[in-house]
């Protein structure tokens, strides 16, 4: 799904308290029904159903038939709006340019602040996998208590921020975390690229025991970053790599934490194996290498992201992967992400698969140009 800045620019103050009438009812509502969102909305002159019909024409809202009654359910469009909107309030962001990335569960762009600083915007999208799931699976979604995407890709933002925060302040090498609002945070532009671009090093064994010593003092911290990989590992051109995406970080305390521990040092071997043509005899192991002296991921719950929200979060995450193996490996691999699996909204798929060609090889030239062609937010 694109994020239409144009579609942020003209909202009246009206279209913005029924929108975020949408949203507080969501909290109880699957579908919200309409006469509940005017309630909320308490708009002085009434005409709520004209709002709510055109904001389900610029896709803010999705009108969905319940079985009951009629109502309008938030789209990822309103709750980007709703989110860009904050980032505007509090001067974090000022316009919107181009997107460098669409992952799996994330939409990637780059945005500025007034003083044209830029930034990276990371939008979570939970849920992709069975939402698109819904239309074959119908049964397997009514059965899952309330995961609502929205919900999730907050607890995905909300952990992804904590955990870079308390890294960043620990002096790992992360990007500054900006802001943090919804399902997205903001935070500082790496210039570098993804070490899955990068077919020559300097110094491959330098490059790899970097990479290893990183593995070994998370976990002395007490921490897996649990995906790290050539796609999460940026390289800058002086050769010090940068650590990103932390959305399915766990601790050492985890049942299953050498598996994942295991699984990170091995996706390192396998890659310079692959790649630099290096292998050493050297790597880590969890039992003998790492003793942990921190407690990072105390800090983490005492951020504001509670354990109880990283429990409700990891079920999630592995229902969804679950579900993934289930369907192989072509429910991960191309990225149309119809909204929520809503059958009334249009969805542009063909457009999505451009894009994620251009991601492969077209990222850091986003990056760089990113500015060109922005959207100013409010
Ligand atoms: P996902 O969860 O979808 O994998 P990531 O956080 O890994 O999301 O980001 C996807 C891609 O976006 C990365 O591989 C990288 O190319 C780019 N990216 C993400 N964050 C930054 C950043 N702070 N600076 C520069 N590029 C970034
Ligand atoms: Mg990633």
């Amino acid at each position: 799904m694109k994020l239409d800045a144009k579609v942020l620019r003209y909202m009246s103050a009206e279209d913005f308290r029924v929108l975020t009438a949408v949203e507080m009812g969501s909290k109880n509502h699957e579908v919200v029904p309409s006469p509940l969102v005017t309630q909320i909305a308490q708009l002085r002159h009434g005409g709520g159903h004209k709002i709510m019909s055109e904001l389900a024409r610029r896709n803010l809202v999705a009108k969905v038939q319940h079985i009951k009654y009629d109502g309008y359910r938030l789209t990822y469009g309103g709750y980007d709006y709703l989110a860009l909107k904050t980032f505007c309030h509090r001067d974090s962001v000022y316009s919107v340019g181009n997107q460098i990335g669409v992952g799996k569960e994330s939409d990637i762009y780059i945005v500025a602040n007034e003083e044209e600083r830029q930034m990276v915007l990371k939008i979570q999208r939970l849920g992709r996998v069975s939402f698109r799931t819904i239309k074959s699976k119908r049964d397997y979604l009514k059965n899952r208590k309330s995961a609502s995407w929205m919900y999730m890709s907050k607890l995905a933002a909300m952990k992804e921020y904590a955990f870079m925060k308390v890294l960043h302040e620990n002096g790992f090498p992360v990007p500054e975390p900006i802001d943090q609002n919804r399902h997205c945070i903001v935070m500082e532009l790496i210039d570098a690229f993804p070490l899955r671009q990068i077919t020559e090093v300097a110094n491959p064994g330098k490059l790899y025991s970097e990479l290893m010593n990183m593995i070994v003092k998370l976990a002395n911290y007490g921490l897996i970053h649990g995906d790290f990989n050539e796609f999460n590992i940026l390289v800058r051109d002086n050769g010090e790599p940068v650590l990103i995406d932390f959305p399915q970080m766990v601790s050492t305390d985890h049942p299953n934490a050498e598996y994942y521990f295991n699984r990170d040092v091995e996706c390192i071997r396998v890659f310079f194996k692959r790649r630099f043509q290096y292998e050493s005899l050297l790597y880590p192991k969890f039992r003998l290498d790492t003793e942990r002296q921190f407690d990072l991921d105390v800090q983490v719950a005492a951020s504001g992201f509670t354990k109880k929200q990283q429990q409700e979060l990891e079920q999630f995450q592995e229902e969804e992967k679950k579900l993934a193996e289930e369907l192989g490996e072509d429910a991960l691999g191309d990225s149309d992400d119809d909204e929520e699996g809503s059958e009334e909204e249009d969805s542009e798929e063909e457009d999505d698969e451009e894009e994620d060609d251009e991601e492969e090889d077209g990222n850091e030239e986003g990056a760089a140009e990113g500015g060109q062609g922005s959207e100013e937010v409010s």
